[in-house]
């Protein structure tokens, strides 16, 4: 798989249907929750979530969407609220599986989004031949894109070359459109990678150590960026900030500040977004097997997407990306054992002691090994043995 995302180009009109299409998408996920939620208190009825939420459904179409006063939803392309649907079946089954917390109601603060697709290719007609389904939309290279359900939209940066995907999300972070979407065709592997197995230390300092001795660290501007945001928070720490739960009203000025405060933290997430993709790009690139310690990510992920954007811990991102980018570059990521001692084994001679956390060179006491802590731990990821390693899955 790999996917496509560009900035959309919106006139103020083509900006508001989209916000009219992510407010209706947020109406019918609500609705969907509470009416599962609800459902619960009815004895009797054991139904899986899945069925319960196809039956919400049909009350959805057939009652809710036929009501006077609801009239308006009928200007949007049914596959939002069908793909409201199915997101709210995922975000059950996530629950349940243990991957996230329960389902949230949706809001504007935490970012619109909607998804469309084409559900339907030419149908067979009488007397005709029968022709093929395909449910697939083809997408020129060029600035433009046809929303299928929509209207053509135009888009800030080109795609390269003609594609085909069938389904489109589009997204809004601070002020700014996207529109995404996953494509059929895969990208062409590199046949050689310059090195056989690289080990990949990663830190909050400098984001990742290679075993090979190339350093990856956030750009200047990262830091530049947080540091403003933090003066904005600041001089702002009077505002009358608002407060639902209190039933206190923002002030006009406050909700400037807010989205200006969404700019910013949307400016220091692509800053980190890019570093990221460039970094894991260039390691699969260049090695075959990618190593990196096994650490407990579910523990890490929660549900705080704001935070984490700003936080500097990107182990998650590094790792997901890479195994994402396996396909790709036809590249295998290794994990570690979180139990091995990395950091604190002679990279030389094997020889294990203690390492205190601001210990930043790593003085073998057996051998005269001195070496950076980070680069001793990225060698000693790559020579691990077979037991402690185990294959990543997407
Ligand atoms: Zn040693």
């Amino acid at each position: 798989m790999y996917a496509i995302k560009r900035e959309l180009k919106l006139n103020n009109k083509e900006t508001s249907l989209m916000r009219g299409i992510a407010g209706f998408r947020r109406f019918v996920y609500n609705f969907g929750l509470e009416m599962v939620i609800a459902s619960w208190s009815f004895e009797g009825i054991s139904l899986s979530d899945s069925k319960r939420i196809d039956t919400i459904k049909q009350l959805f179409t057939q009652v809710v969407m036929k009501m006077p006063e609801h009239g308006w939803m009928k200007r949007y392309p049914s596959t939002v609220y069908q793909s409201a649907f199915i997101d709210l079946k995922k975000a059950f089954k996530r629950w349940r599986e243990g991957l996230s917390n329960f389902p949230k109601k949706k809001t504007k603060k935490r970012g619109d989004s909607f998804t469309v697709y084409k559900t339907s290719g030419v149908y067979p007609q009488k007397g005709k031949p029968a022709i093929p389904f395909t449910k697939r939309v083809v997408i020129k290279a060029g600035k433009k894109i046809l929303l299928t359900g929509l209207k053509e939209f135009r888009l800030k940066e080109r795609i390269n070359f003609t594609c085909s995907s069938q389904t489109f999300t589009v997204s809004r972070t601070a002020d700014k459109w996207f529109v995404s979407f996953v494509l059929d065709a895969e990208k062409v592997p590199p046949i050689y990678h310059p090195i056989e197995r690289v080990g990949v230390d990663l830190g909050v300092k400098t984001l990742a150590t290679v075993s090979d001795g190339t350093c990856y660290a956030m750009p200047v501007s990262n830091q530049r960026a947080k540091t403003k945001l933090s003066k904005l928070q600041w001089r702002n720490r009077n505002k009358a900030l608002g407060s639902k739960r209190l039933g206190i009203k923002a002030s006009n000025n406050a909700r400037g500040y807010y989205v200006k405060l969404a700019r910013y933290y949307a400016r220091i997430g692509n800053i980190r977004r890019d570093t990221i993709v460039k970094m894991t790009t260039d390691l699969s690139r260049s090695a075959y097997c990618i190593r990196i310690e096994d650490l407990n990510v579910l523990g890490m992920m929660g549900n705080h997407k704001l935070a984490a954007a700003v936080s500097d811990n990107c182990f998650y991102e590094v790792r997901r990306q890479l195994i994402y980018k396996q396909s790709h570059y036809a590249t295998k990521v290794e994990l570690v054992d979180r139990w091995f001692p990395s950091s604190k084994t002679c990279s030389c001679c094997g020889h294990v002691q203690d390492m205190k956390l601001s210990d930043r060179v790593f003085d073998c006491q057996k051998c005269d090994n001195v070496m950076d802590r980070d680069l001793n731990a990225a060698i000693n990821l790559a020579n691990a043995p077979k037991e402690k390693v185990r294959l990543a899955r997407a």
